[in-house]
């Protein structure tokens, strides 16, 4: 099995679901695609290092597909490129934004995914900092790989202003989506489902 997680910009797949993906790599290829590099808060090389730093600490591949940061739009191109990748790779899983998100880059994604994986299995749906309404009924225990997360969200030096990196609110938040499966002490990364085909 192929597991893809898009990506607006960078940190985006890492703040959403790199506890998910560090536990899936154990088992499964990972693909991390994403759609910007980042260039309206910072150089797109360094961000692209910083991305690809994470990636390979799960020995994940990592696609970049360099569409303009601010105003990635879902048309025939961004659909057309995703749909290629997708098909490339053979995934059956597609981790992506939730779609109420303020960050229009966050919206386009989700309809860029959602056009281009027809065939796509599973579609699970992730939170960023930008999203509202987020309403999760999928969730993975993270508990053994929260460390792997926190040393990625560390990696992004480039971002270290941004007080949603802060570890300590990260892990907060799965903290307490495990307190409210009643499995205190553990950690959760929690999901929307799109669609699963079983
Ligand atoms: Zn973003």
């Amino acid at each position: 099995m192929v597991v893809l997680a898009v990506g607006p910009h960078p940190d985006d797949v890492e703040i959403g679901c790199f506890g998910t993906l560090a536990r899936l790599s154990a088992h499964e290829r990972i693909v991390i695609a994403v759609m910007t590099s980042g260039e309206v808060r910072g150089d797109t090389e360094e961000r692209e290092r910083e991305a690809r730093e994470c990636a390979e600490s799960i020995g994940a591949t990592i696609e970049f597909l360099k569409f303009r940061d601010g105003s990635l739009t879902q048309d025939a191109e961004s659909v057309g490129r995703l749909r290629a990748l997708l098909k490339q790779h053979q995934a059956s899983t597609v981790f992506c934004p939730y779609p109420s998100d303020s960050h229009q880059d966050h919206v386009a994604t989700h309809g860029i995914v959602i056009a281009s994986a027809a065939h796509t299995q599973e579609i699970l749906l992730y939170e960023t900092p930008s999203t509202f309404g987020f309403r999760p009924d999928v969730f993975y225990d993270i508990s053994a790989t929260l460390p792997a997360k926190l040393r990625a969200l560390a990696t992004f030096r480039s971002q270290s202003d941004r007080p949603y990196l802060d570890p300590a609110l990260v892990e907060a938040q799965a903290r307490y989506f495990a307190l409210r499966l009643h499995q205190p002490g553990k950690a959760f990364e929690a999901y929307a489902l799109f669609r699963a085909v079983r």
